[in-house]
């Protein structure tokens, strides 16, 4: 078992690699999310300081409120992490991790605020 997941954007010039005991999977209903991802947010919650980087310079930063930035990658627009700037941690899309997490969703939040037209995820208990 590998202690670093590897996470990419679809055109492959942003990588990230995290910890394998960040948390998650986690999905966010919320309006901000919707907007964005156009979908629930499926993400892993990680310190920033154990994210590396490497193509931080196609990343696109949007202040999404006002504790917390997004950054999408400038080439294909994959929506690659959210930052909540005060806790110092990246929300990081699950969808952009590679191979198999052994992972489920594991809690759904702002799941007031989801649409009408799908149910809200199963959880792992
Ligand atoms: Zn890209
Ligand atoms: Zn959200």
């Amino acid at each position: 078992m590998t202690d670093r997941l590897n996470a990419r954007c679809h055109c492959g010039k942003v990588h990230l690699t995290l910890p394998a005991t960040a948390a998650g999977v986690l999905a966010c209903h919320c309006d901000d999310c919707q907007k964005m991802h156009g979908n629930f947010n499926a993400f892993l919650a990680v310190p920033v300081v154990d994210v590396e980087v490497s193509g931080a310079e196609h990343l696109v930063w949007y202040q999404s409120s006002a504790a917390a930035r997004r950054a999408f990658c400038a080439t294909c627009g994959a929506r690659v992490l959210k930052e909540v700037t005060e806790a110092g941690r990246w929300l990081i899309s699950a969808g952009m991790i590679e191979g198999p997490t052994g992972r489920r969703i594991i809690k759904n939040l702002w799941a007031d605020s989801k649409p009408d037209w799908y149910d809200l995820p199963a959880v792992a208990t």
